[in-house]
């Protein structure tokens, strides 16, 4: 079993919070290597205010022990917009008539590629539906597109469910990170939103990072879609997830995002059954990061600019920006009637950066781990060791200096600069601080890609 969702009924039923309980399993937290599922149910059922701020500072905290100031920025980019699937909360479900149908070809991918990295971006996860006409080939096809034609250094994929061979063939493809999210571990909830289609098939979707590491992905990504059912529940069968992958292959999840229901074209729901408020989003992302400190934890454009601030310092890991979540969305401006759902930021990747760097944190567009290997149980390890914080810093320096020198601005220099300044004068490493020196150099020479 994959997770063990009676045992987590029954510790979240059993669960106690009290303030001694939890100043405890924060101290143990603060080590950074991780708790177990019983303190992470003590966390995700504290309610009062003091003890929830305390949660969070602690989670800041260990961010930025295991991987310095820096927060790493990334985009989608949607493929195809048609499904063959009924999930009741998604304007692309099969029986939505009202969303216009479209798939890029690879060359339209290109052109949206392109895009991105014009405004700076060097990490994009390709997003796609269901739907046995856009298949395997054609997702590989756009990925080999993208590296072939594009800057863009590092290519994720967020697509359905697939065997050992075709994961094994997207990874060959150069795909970083897989991922796919559970949506609800909870069963009948799962039956319910999933009335038809391929995505029916509950087991099918859990076993699949599974399948993923067997075809050799060390890097995968999990989730839940927060609203469907009780967070307290799936943030705990997201942990066990995770943990399961860690038994089985020594590799933490590389990933957890944290979805959160938005209203869809047409939504097919009465409304979101199990609305999740700010507070506890804040507290999730927390919980999240004490429990696998290793995980990236990553937050969408489904959330507000307030609450994506207030998170930088309380344990997120990564952040889209400037997102579209329909095909061909970068390339076109006005009303969109192709999209999966309306984002709830709209800044551009340059105000998100701009806001990090006001919140005391690092913008980063690193993409360094996946394309020198240092991925899966290597990851895992390292991160756990405390040994990425002086590649994290080191490395998001280096790709900050070179967005300032080839991107769009807007006004931010000055503060960008400062914040470059500062990190680059924290580095404590010598051999880091000595090797960083001579690669800023490099880049104002011309060089570009470089890295730790
Ligand atoms: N079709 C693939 C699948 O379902 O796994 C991958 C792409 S799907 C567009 C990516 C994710 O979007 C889903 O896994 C789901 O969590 C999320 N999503 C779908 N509808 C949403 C909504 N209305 N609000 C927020 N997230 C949503
Ligand atoms: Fe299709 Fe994925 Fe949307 Fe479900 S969530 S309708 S599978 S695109």
């Amino acid at each position: 079993m994959i997770v063990d969702t009676a045992r987590i009924e029954r510790l979240l039923k059993e669960a106690v919070v009290t303030e001694e309980g939890v100043a405890e399993i924060l101290q143990r937290a603060s080590e950074g290597r991780g708790l177990v599922l019983e303190d992470a149910a003590a966390l995700i059922s504290i309610e009062d205010p003091r003890l929830r701020k305390m949660l969070c500072k602690t989670a800041g905290e260990v961010k930025e022990k295991l991987f310095g100031k820096r927060v790493v920025l990334f985009a989608p980019l949607y493929l195809s917009n048609y499904c063959t699937n009924g999930c009741l909360y998604c304007g692309f479900r099969s029986s939505n008539r009202t969303v216009s149908r479209k798939a890029l070809t690879p060359e339209e991918v290109v052109a949206e590629a392109r895009t991105l990295v014009a405004m700076g971006f060097k990490r994009v996860l390709l997003v796609t539906g269901e739907d046995p006409r856009w298949d395997l080939g054609y997702i590989i096809d756009c990925v080999q597109a993208v590296y072939r034609n594009t800057g863009m250094r590092i290519v994720h994929v967020n697509a359905p469910p697939m065997d050992v061979p075709s994961l094994k063939k997207l990874k060959a493809a150069g795909v970083g990170v897989f991922q796919v999210f559970q949506e609800t571990y909870h069963r009948p909830t799962y039956g319910r939103v999933h009335p038809s289609g391929k995505k029916k098939d509950y087991d099918f979707r859990i076993e699949v990072m599974d399948r993923a590491m067997e075809a050799g992905f060390g890097d995968v990504g999990i989730g839940s879609l927060l609203g469907l059912y009780d967070f307290r529940f799936d943030s705990l069968a997201t942990l066990a997830h995770s943990f399961h992958l860690y038994e089985k292959f020594g590799a933490q999840a590389h990933t957890v995002s944290i979805p959160r229901l938005r209203p869809a074209a047409h939504f097919a729901m009465n409304d979101v059954p199990y609305p999740v408020s700010d507070e506890d989003f804040k507290k999730i992302v927390a919980v999240y990061r004490l429990t696998v400190p290793t995980a990236g934890v990553v937050v969408s454009t489904r959330e507000s600019a307030g609450l994506r601030n207030s998170l930088i310092r309380s344990g997120a890991t990564q952040l889209s920006a400037a997102s579209r979540t329909s095909p061909g969305g970068y390339s076109k401006d006005g009303t969109d009637t192709l999209e999966q759902f309306s984002t709830n930021d709209h800044r551009t990747l340059v105000e998100v950066m701009k806001s990090i760097v006001d919140e005391g944190g690092l913008p980063s567009l690193c993409t360094t781990c996946y394309r020198v290997g240092r991925t899966g149980r290597e990851f895992t390890e390292k991160t756990k060791a405390g040994e990425m914080e002086k590649f994290c810093q080191a490395n998001a320096i280096l790709t900050l200096k070179e967005y300032l020198a080839d991107c769009p601005v807007n006004g931010t220099k000055e503060s960008m600069e400062k914040a470059l300044s500062k990190a680059i004068g924290e580095i404590k490493d010598p051999a880091i601080k000595k090797a960083l020196a001579e690669k800023l150099k490099a880049l104002d020479a011309g060089e570009r890609d470089l890295y730790f």
